[in-house]
């Protein structure tokens, strides 16, 4: 496939201007010694933070200071802006500021670890969760009940029919059922609310893995149709432009009321004699020791710009890129698209395509796609090795190799695995149309 022969889908995206993200891409080397401006698609795993949003933290660092605490002026300032954002945080996802309370966690495996050690269970309960699931919204159940596995259809969708059939009480209860809003693989979008009714009507608490959807779509945890409500939501925001380090739990106060934090120690108490304590009311109950304001700060920032950006368009011009990378790459004989190739499906996934290439090991088509294109991808297990062992039909006991070991040792034919493209806001239909210039070459062993 040539540049030209690319076929744009209709109808194509407005020009899409986000000026906040200038500083997405930089010069990097290639392998003959030239530099060219990366073509970044592993939003995925990272994305870079917005322009305006470093600077936004450049500027507030002089009134730095710890928050709930301290009595100066830099410290009201700071706890009114931390409370803040806990705010803008909260109504981006739709919270009920009521009934919900934000939580500021590291990140989606910090919250996902909240969470598990947080809602009560009780001998013989299991936990429903999907095939799908990222290691880290899947193993933080393990110890705590039974988790059961739902599988998955080729487009990646589980069957809400069998949903219901495991809900079934006669099986033993269901505490929780937790699943990924986005495939990290697939990027198949799961129907949450649906999903979120059959729980509740069998009495489950629903918790979902936003990491991969709250970022590209808007997510309202409490749509008019009860019962269909996430009782919780967790997300990074790392993964939406934001500074590494920080993201949020949203969810039920009633039930982080009822449990002992998870994390004791400063500003979770309310009294504290030298054999007794009380605990404060959630989130402070649940925010032992100093948060991380600056990133809090920063999250809230980010929202801010993607709000101002609309994420209408950003899901817009996220389906557009997806539709013509889907349409080309299926075109090439030797690539197999893992999960759902069709261009017009774009409301049921977000812009992560994952591939592999016939007789050409997907550790080389990542290494060639960086130092011969300069286009950044991931390859790998992706941290779902339950998922990528089925797919690629590889037996359970296999080890996948550690995400270090991929790129070095990924050149090799019997290490399974396959590359992964995640777009970001950033991105462009010219970088769509490199990439499937590159992956057509490489088919051919053209390198
Ligand atoms: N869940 C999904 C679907 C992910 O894609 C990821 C990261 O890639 C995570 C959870 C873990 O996120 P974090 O590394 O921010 O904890």
């Amino acid at each position: 496939i040539q540049r030209q022969d690319i076929k744009a889908i209709q109808p194509k995206s407005e020009s899409f201007q986000c000026p906040e993200v200038l500083g997405a891409n930089h010069f990097v080397p290639l392998l003959d010694g030239r530099h060219i401006t990366q073509i970044f698609l592993d939003n995925g795993a990272s994305t870079k933070p917005f322009r305006v949003v470093s600077d936004f933290i450049r500027d507030i660092e002089p009134y730095y200071s710890n928050i709930h605490r301290g009595t100066g002026f830099d410290s009201h300032f700071c706890t009114e802006r931390y409370e803040q954002a806990r705010r803008i945080v909260g109504e981006f996802v739709g919270w009920d500021s009521e009934r919900d309370v934000v939580i500021p966690v590291r990140n989606t495996t910090e919250g996902m670890n909240l969470l598990a050690n947080t809602i009560s269970f009780a001998p013989g309960d299991r936990v429903l969760t999907t095939i799908l699931e990222h290691h880290s919204s899947d193993l933080p159940w393990r110890n705590k009940a039974k988790v059961e596995h739902l599988p998955i259809n080729a487009e990646g969708q589980i069957d809400l029919k069998e949903l219901e059939r495991r809900l079934d009480p006669a099986k033993g209860r269901v505490r929780v059922v937790t699943m990924t809003g986005a495939s990290n693989i697939l990027g198949s979008v799961l129907p949450i609310h649906e999903i979120a009714a059959l729980a509740h009507k069998y009495g489950a608490l629903m918790v979902v893995d936003g990491a991969q959807l709250v970022p590209h779509r808007r997510v309202n945890m409490r749509p008019h149709t009860d019962p269909g409500h996430i009782d919780f939501l967790v997300f990074s925001g790392h993964k939406m432009n934001a500074p590494g380090g920080v993201g949020a739990v949203v969810g039920r106060r009633d039930i982080f009321a009822a449990a002992a934090p998870y994390q004791p120690g400063g500003g979770t108490v309310g009294s504290v004699s030298t054999n007794s304590v009380t605990w404060a009311a959630p989130p402070d109950r649940n925010e032992a020791g100093t948060p991380n304001i600056l990133g809090m700060l920063a999250l809230a920032r980010t929202i801010q710009v993607l709000e101002a950006v609309g994420m209408d368009k950003v899901e817009a011009h996220e389906r557009h890129l997806t539709s013509v990378l889907l349409e080309n790459l299926s075109h090439i004989p030797q690539v197999k698209i893992l999960g759902s190739r069709d261009p017009n499906g774009t409301d049921k996934r977000v812009g992560v395509v994952t591939f592999t290439v016939d007789g050409v090991p997907h550790g080389l088509v990542a290494a060639i796609l960086s130092y011969e294109w300069g286009i950044a991808v991931r390859n790998g297990c992706f941290c779902a090795q339950p998922l990528m062992k089925r797919l690629l039909g590889v037996e359970e006991t296999c080890s996948c190799p550690s995400e270090e070991e991929t790129s070095v040792r990924g050149d090799r034919h019997n290490v399974p695995g396959a590359v992964r493209a995640s777009l970001g806001i950033h991105n462009t239909e010219q970088e769509m149309e490199t990439l499937i210039e590159a992956v057509s070459r490489i088919a051919q062993k053209q390198w």
